[in-house]
């Protein structure tokens, strides 16, 4: 891919002036879409090629309702185009959660005329070899290298127009800060301001040209998954989970639960993993399948101010911080994106001695002194996530128990992006990132952590650490092979 400048050279926002001219009023914020190839629409293709990635989903998705815009103004069907390739640490469960996801979102675009393929090929190379048939192509967008990488090759030697729409965060992310920002105070009031103009509905546009049969067709049988799976050439010892049904439709049950019975009790509760508030979103929001806005919009209309305003300062502010942070530094998943203060400081303690001293694969069997850690890694193995007040004390252990915060780093970004549905994402990053300094300030010194943060025993006494014990337990024996079959957690 071209460094990072040049590949925001390449990159012009469609604007105003810029848009396609093809279409009347939109529904979507023209600073949602950018031009990635400037080559010609092509009125005489037979499709307008939607190229899938980062947003999998039939609805409110701003990238498919565009491509339905443009469509209409063309007179032509959308054809849904899905290249399945490897993605950088994913899993068999990543995979069985991603794909299981699409198989729903080919019924449900089905339903509404639009045609989809999904072929076993890198996505950019299917994009120029469906391209040819199209009109324009347009895709979503992802911030991660690789996801930067495709986007940058697909528009390399495309003769159609590539347009892209930003559909997986509220405000956009050069709109929210043109900079890499130091902390989420920086960021806050910056997203704060874009609320009202991005949260807002998005239903489905009317679908005026049905897909019909002769368009291209997949060459992956999403029918039988398992057995899909089970040939994919990724890391198999990690299995599906039982814990989180895949697809927008679970994700809408998800949200409306949440709504209903978590949300009125997240501001004062948030902390405490054991009570059940948290809306455990995140794989959805990680594979797009479910659009931030419509989670945004339905805290909004609960009318519980404390409850929705924390919700959306995590929701909002954190995540796309953490966007913001894969966006303006190319270096995301590297030790020296650190702030100088926090790597001086590490490196400073680095010869401490360590209470206890695990490498990774005592840590990832969860075998070490302390059956609060042990219990959050129990989680994240066997069902794929962990509260948020237990993935920072999870983190810190793995700090301070490492031989090194090198070493520390690299085990906890392999263990977070293995095991967690939602890894692998901006978030990931971000978040890791912020175990060793990132986002924060410096606190009092203390032993191997300098002034990092650091997180002792006494986290633990804001919660009831025992029934989170035993809940995992629970948890984890539900996933067992022979389990009863149980219905979405909650
Ligand atoms: C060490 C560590 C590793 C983490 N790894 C990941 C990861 O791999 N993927 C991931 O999505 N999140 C990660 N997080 C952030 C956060 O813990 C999870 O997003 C959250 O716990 C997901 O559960 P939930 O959907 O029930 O969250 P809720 O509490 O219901 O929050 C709602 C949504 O807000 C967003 N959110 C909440 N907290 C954060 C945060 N700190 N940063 C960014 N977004 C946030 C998420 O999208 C979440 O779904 C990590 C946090 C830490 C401390």
């Amino acid at each position: 891919m071209p460094p990072h400048g040049a590949w925001r050279e390449t990159a012009r926002r469609a604007g105003s002036k810029g848009r396609l001219g093809v279409t009347g009023a939109s529904l979507i914020e023209p600073e949602r879409e950018t031009i990635l190839c400037e080559a010609p629409v092509r009125p005489e293709g037979r499709f307008v090629l939607y190229w899938m990635q980062q947003s999998q989903r039939a609805s409110f998705n701003p990238a498919l309702e565009r491509a339905v815009e443009y469509a209409a103004d063309l007179g032509l069907p959308v054809l849904v185009a899905f290249g399945l390739t490897a993605f950088p640490e994913a899993t068999a469960r990543h995979y069985d959660f991603m794909l299981r996801g699409l198989a729903e979102v080919r019924t449900a675009l089905a339903r509404r005329g639009i045609g989809f393929v999904i072929r076993r090929e890198p996505p950019h190379r299917l994009v120029h070899r469906l391209a040819e048939d199209a009109a324009l192509v347009v895709c979503d967008r992802g911030y991660l290298r690789i996801q930067r990488a495709w986007r940058a090759e697909a528009a390399k030697g495309l003769n159609r127009r590539l347009v892209q729409v930003e559909g997986d965060v509220v405000a956009p992310v050069e709109t929210a800060s043109d900079h890499h920002e130091i902390a989420a105070r920086t960021l806050r009031p910056k997203l704060l301001r874009l609320l009202d103009r991005y949260l807002h509905d998005l239903p489905p546009r009317p679908v005026a040209h049905p897909a019909g049969p002769g368009l291209p067709v997949s060459d992956v049988d999403l029918d039988d998954i398992p057995r899909l799976v089970a040939g994919l050439r990724v890391d198999q010892a990690v299995g599906p989970v039982r814990r989180f049904t895949p697809g927008e439709t679970a994700a809408r049950e998800r949200l409306a639960a949440f709504a209903q019975s978590g949300l009125a009790r997240y501001g004062e509760d948030r902390g405490r993993p054991e009570a059940g508030v948290a809306s455990q979103l995140s794989p959805y929001l990680h594979f797009g399948q479910i659009s931030p806005v419509e989670i945004a919009l339905a805290a909004r209309s609960a009318e519980l101010p404390d409850g929705a305003a924390k919700y959306l300062d995590e929701l909002v502010v954190r995540r796309e911080l953490a966007v913001n942070h894969a966006w303006y530094a190319p270096h995301y998943d590297r030790f020296d994106v650190l702030p100088a203060w926090a790597r001086r400081t590490l490196a400073a303690h680095a010869g401490d001695p360590r209470p206890h001293l695990y490498g990774r694969v005592q840590l990832e069997a969860g075998e070490t002194h302390d059956p609060d850690f042990n219990a959050a890694m129990l989680e994240m193995t066997a069902t794929g996530y962990m509260h948020n007040a237990l993935r920072m004390y999870w983190g810190k252990k793995i700090l301070q128990w490492s031989a090194s915060p090198e070493e520390a780093w690299e085990t906890a970004l392999a263990l977070n992006n293995r095991w967690f549905l939602d890894g692998r994402d901006p978030s990931s990053f971000a978040n890791v990132g912020w175990l060793f300094g990132l986002h924060d300030r410096p606190w009092g010194p203390q032993p191997v952590f300098g002034t990092v943060r650091s997180m002792g025993p006494n986290v633990l006494k804001k919660f009831d650490a025992a029934a989170y014990r035993r809940q995992v337990s629970e948890l984890a024996r539900a996933e067992a092979p022979g389990a009863e079959p149980r219905p979405q957690a909650r």
